[in-house]
């Protein structure tokens, strides 16, 4: 009975409203959630082109988990879940409430798919450090959906698709994560340098953008079986999954506009996305 009750609430709290977009934020470096420039202002003004959501979910490179969880405590923790950077980042705070009722509700609508209600996790930096930019009085409830290290690409669009409905209920979902996201091959020297990326960078963003802005997603799913360049901007699937996500996400009539679209380093990008 309990259950029934607290979907009931649901409801009331997440009424139907306008479709919310769908945003795919490139994090880049967690020095961002810090720092004001290029990118944290694409950020500021994609925000500004939205209705203010009653409610997030982000799926995050940064929880890459076997199964599938969703956070579901009233006060998700910060993690500073990096290594090796400034105090000043340590000592940021993102003190957004969770929403227990709409992990509840995330839960529901998965199934099948089974989806654990998670109370360890919090809001890793790559939530943080792009909402403290979208939403600095951190006064909406965020929730994380983590990502199924052991499933196939196809498999994650076709889990983001079930989501579809929350965008009518105003909730705001977001991946985060990086389209090219190659650390190993990041030229530090050069990182400050503006829109530096190698030839297969340049060549895979320029593929990538197309792809999505023709609306043709197989060979984005298909990324695996690509060229050698994709295989370089793509060495492992953590960061680019989010993009997935987003893209399972998106609707037939939805506008699509490109934001940060840069490299940085070399072997990163920036590239963000407002679909709807
Ligand atoms: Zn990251």
């Amino acid at each position: 009975m309990k259950a029934l009750h607290q979907l009931n609430q649901l409801v009331d709290t997440y009424s139907l409203t306008d479709k919310m977009p769908v945003l795919f934020l490139g994090h880049g470096s967690p020095m961002n959630a810090i720092e004001e420039n290029q990118f944290t202002n694409g950020f500021h003004q994609v925000a500004a082109t939205l209705q203010k959501p009653k409610a997030i979910i982000v799926i995050s490179a940064h929880w890459y988990t076997q199964g599938t969880f969703v956070t579901a405590m009233q006060k998700p923790r910060t993690i500073h879940d990096f290594i090796g950077f400034p105090e000043a980042l340590f000592n940021v705070n993102y003190p957004a409430n969770g929403s227990p009722g709409l992990a509840m509700e995330t839960k529901n609508i998965l199934n099948p798919v089974k989806v654990e209600l998670d109370e360890e996790w919090g809001l890793d930096h790559g939530t943080w450090s792009v909402l403290k930019h979208l939403y600095p009085k951190a006064d909406i409830p965020v929730i994380q959906l983590s990502i199924d290290y052991t499933k196939e690409t196809a498999y994650h669009f076709e889990l983001a698709k079930k989501l579809s409905a929350l965008r009518d209920k105003g909730v705001l979902i977001i991946g985060s994560g990086n389209i090219i996201h190659n650390l190993r091959l990041v030229d530090w020297k050069n990182f400050d340098k503006e829109n530096y990326g190698f030839d297969w960078a340049i060549e895979t963003k320029a593929t990538i953008n197309q792809l999505i802005l023709d609306q043709n997603i197989q060979p984005l799913i298909n990324f695996k079986n690509a060229s050698k360049a994709f295989q370089l901007a793509i060495p492992t699937p953590d960061h680019y999954l989010p993009l997935i996500y987003t893209l399972g996400l998106q609707q037939k009539e939805d506008s699509i506009l490109l934001f940060n679209d840069k490299l940085v380093g070399g072997s990163l990008s920036m590239t963000s996305l407002k679909i709807g």
